[in-house]
């Protein structure tokens, strides 16, 4: 097949910055050195060029999980420029595509069937078919000032976020090549490189907790280094819900600053996904996983049976347990007098409560199963 032409501009750019982010900058730091503030405001730029794109290009443009207040909008403008990955319009069209396309070699822009080189950076260094200039999946997009403002403006901003700006630092502070260094160029490579693991290797390392309808995978590692994007399964799974990290402990701090946002009324509106429906989705792959186990051991038939009664109980628990927990949420929110005698008020909420208890007990005994059949030794037994 005859290969894409070369976009010379992405070609060089892709070749010329990292080349001299190798060598220039261990250079001067051999000669010169670096001081602390200059390694601050690198790392500061790397979060305020990575978060722009998370929260800004990504959850809040591509797939509309939240609204932010224009300030925001225009911080996450400033700071998309600064990252150099195209504009908003541009980049949200290719990410919607992916979503809808996902895996599809011709139609998804970033394909990870097309091999780990390709989706991460390959598909930006020439002019293949499914990388279009197709605006037409992001009409909401144009409508919004801020969006249109950075499509009409983007090289100006890039030249001013990457040259002007640490320039400007390092001549406030007094060594402006050292400044242009770190947090213009090599800033710039590693955190170009940061956001194109998730459309490489957020495709391929990792678990299909939700779904194995796509490639995505859930990466608490590579959640560590893309501001929480790693858990891409779920994201892909459930793309309209702001978190992508969805435990309190799962490292996404886009999330929490969306989060935090929004109780200084910054971002409202906040998209979750209902818990039934995630618990059904996770229950749902187990179940998958586990069947075939057992196939694949030569398991017992009685095993199979067993295996979905427990299923079958975990799923009819999760649906009464989400039915209560609605009945109960909304009957808090009213005044008893309104809704309930007082005595039904405390009945709804105990058997809320007791459904709790009994989908936690039902879960333990599900996930011992699905252990015991990790381990072939003790399920054969
Ligand atoms: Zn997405
Ligand atoms: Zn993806």
């Amino acid at each position: 097949m005859e290969k894409a032409p070369i976009n010379w501009t992405n070609m060089l750019l892709f070749t010329i910055t990292p080349a001299c982010a190798l060598t220039l900058v261990p250079l001067y730091g051999f000669m010169y050195g670096y001081d602390l503030f200059e390694w601050l405001v690198f790392v500061l730029m790397m979060g305020f060029c990575g978060m722009s794109i998370t929260a800004g290009y990504h959850r809040l443009w591509s797939h509309k999980t939240y609204k932010a207040h224009p300030v925001i909008r225009f911080i996450f403008a400033l700071g998309g420029a600064c990252a150099l990955q195209n504009d908003i319009y541009h980049w949200a069209s290719d990410h919607r595509r992916h979503h809808q396309h996902v895996d599809d070699n011709d139609r998804d822009p970033y394909s990870a069937g097309r091999g780990f080189w390709f989706s991460h950076i390959g598909w930006i260094l020439r002019n293949y078919p499914s990388a279009s200039n197709d605006f037409s999946n992001i009409k909401d997009i144009q409508r919004d000032p801020i969006a249109a403002w950075q499509h009409r403006n983007y090289l100006t901003l890039v030249l001013i976020m990457n040259i002007g700006v640490p320039a400007l630092i390092g001549w406030l502070h007094g060594d402006v090549l050292a400044s242009l260094l770190l947090a213009g160029l090599l800033r710039l490579v590693l955190s170009q490189h940061v956001t194109y693991l998730i459309n490489s290797l957020a495709h391929m390392w990792g678990w299909q907790t939700y779904s194995d309808q796509s490639s995505a995978r859930d990466n608490p590692v590579l959640a560590l280094i893309t501001y929480g994007e790693g858990y891409h399964n779920y994201h892909h799974t459930f793309q309209w819900d702001y978190r992508n990290g969805i435990k309190w402990w799962h490292y996404d701090p886009t999330k929490w600053m969306i989060r935090v946002l929004s109780w200084v009324g910054l971002t409202r509106d906040l998209k979750r996904c209902s818990p039934q429906q995630i618990e059904q989705a996770k229950l749902e792959m187990q179940f998958q996983h586990a069947t075939k186990k057992c196939q694949s051991l030569g398991l017992p038939e009685d095993w199979r049976v067993k295996l979905e009664a427990e299923y079958e109980q975990l799923l009819h628990l999760i649906q009464q347990w989400s039915e209560h927990r609605q009945a109960w949420y909304e009957a808090k929110g009213k005044s008893i007098q309104e809704t309930l005698a007082k005595l039904e008020h405390l009945q709804l909420r105990d058997t809320y409560r007791e459904l709790h208890y009994k989908l936690k007990v039902q879960k333990k005994r599900w996930q011992e199963m699905i252990r015991l059949l990790g381990q072939p030794a003790v399920a054969m037994g």
